[in-house]
């Protein structure tokens, strides 16, 4: 369908949740994807954070085909096998001991709360049920996780929210200190916040939460749906953060593509989920279990999460040097391949002359450029970013100045 077409077309049919780009992507390879006028992107969106084997990565499709005429789904009734190496495979290289599998992020969200609750009340009673989160969070779009959210765009009009959430600033441990108690079940909270701009934890700041919450066995738990499966340049973010949560919770990149979340968790915590306390029907499917497992086998065993680490490492001195040259450029931060450009301009248009240039990007707030791409990029393919990015400020600045004259 032309692409004028489709936009008509998407216009009548679809509820209108989105503001999408004016390009209908038809295939991808590696780190670039092409519209169906066949124009090129280098993709530095990555499905949001999802596609870190890239596009049409050979493992990760033969995976998936081969699994598909095997047995795409059963319930889980029964075991499969593809379930059971996927959550083994994640045991032997994190914290945690247990996983529970299930479709999406808001779902792991979903699924950390509920255990920390349970945890919290069959050990301290029903009065321990409040979560604290951090503003400027995200954490889904559930009624849970909106109200886990910290932020109001999200919440307004979906009132009445869940009761038993409180909201911290972000790298303020005083505040913390300052608002937990007796009713606290968990502290939640993202190593770095994605969406709400692209915002560090301190390693201090996490230390003191972690100290804290260990003194008064609060479950701390870390969402790692953005930051897990080699986004920062280790297999998840709290390995270089010196601090090991109680829960954590994976999504997006976990199955490169297929939907797929878990929540895992330290035995003491786990074991409180009985048979028939939390369930799934598509959850841990053998089908997106299979692209998990690809998916896990090609970052643990190959060199993607070198290459992660060292191209982190060459887009963020790329991306301060831009920051020292152009009056726009605020500040650039981030860990790994999670790295976002905070500009004293309207991000969007920037996101628009990006695409018009053949580079897809994000923006994560109103004034932050994301960038989360595959993490098989090129040096060549960041340099094709920093190239473009110039171009844009360059002209800008021009015009500014033209203005003035
Ligand atoms: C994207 C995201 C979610 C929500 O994931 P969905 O799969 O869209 O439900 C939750 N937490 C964080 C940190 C995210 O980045």
């Amino acid at each position: 369908m032309p692409t004028e077409e489709l936009k008509e077309a998407a216009a009548k049919y679809l509820m209108q949740t989105y503001t999408r780009q004016p390009i209908s992507i038809v295939r991808g390879r590696g780190a670039r994807v092409y519209d169906l006028e066949g124009r090129e992107y280098i993709d530095f969106v990555g499905g949001i954070a999802v596609n870190v084997l890239g596009h049409g990565h050979p493992d990760l499709v033969h995976a998936i085909q081969r699994q598909a005429a095997q047995l795409i789904h059963v319930s889980n009734l029964y075991y499969t096998e593809p379930q059971v190496q996927l959550a083994k495979i994640l045991v032997e290289h994190s914290f945690a001991d247990r996983v529970f599998f299930c479709n999406s992020g808001a779902e792991a969200n979903e699924a950390a709360i509920k255990l920390a609750r349970r945890y919290a009340h069959a050990k301290y009673g029903p009065d321990r049920f409040e979560i604290i989160t951090m503003k400027n969070s995200f954490h889904g779009r559930t009624l849970a996780t909106i109200t886990a959210t910290g932020q109001d765009k999200v919440q307004k009009g979906f009132e009445p929210l869940m009761p038993g959430f409180a909201y911290a600033p972000f790298n303020d441990f005083a505040a913390i200190e300052a608002m937990a108690g007796e009713r606290t079940a968990g502290i939640m909270l993202e190593p770095i916040q994605g969406e709400g701009g692209v915002h560090v934890a301190d390693r201090e700041y996490l230390q003191q939460l972690h100290e804290f919450c260990a003194k008064r066995d609060i479950l701390l738990i870390f969402d790692e749906v953005q930051t897990g499966m080699g986004r920062t340049g280790t297999l998840f973010a709290y390995q270089q953060l010196g601090v090991e949560p109680d829960i954590m919770t994976l999504a997006k990149g976990l199955g490169g593509g297929m939907p797929i979340g878990a929540c895992l968790a330290k035995e003491p915590v786990a074991a409180v989920f009985q048979p028939g306390d939390h369930a799934s029907t598509f959850g841990g499917n053998p089908l997106a279990c299979a692209a998990a497992l690809a998916v896990c086998r090609a970052l643990l065993e190959g060199s993607v999460l070198d290459n992660a680490k060292r191209m982190g490492e060459y887009l963020l001195q790329g991306l301060a040097k831009c920051k020292d040259r152009h009056r726009n450029v605020r500040e650039v931060r981030g860990l790994g391949l999670l790295q976002g450009m905070e500009l004293d301009i309207d991000a969007k248009t920037v996101v628009a002359d990006c695409l018009a240039r053949g580079v897809l990007v994000n923006a994560a707030s109103e004034r932050v450029l994301r960038f989360v791409p595959p993490l098989v990029i090129t040096q060549r393919e960041i340099d094709k970013l920093l190239e473009t990015l110039t171009v844009i400020f360059t002209r800008r600045a021009t015009e500014e100045k033209a203005a003035h004259h």
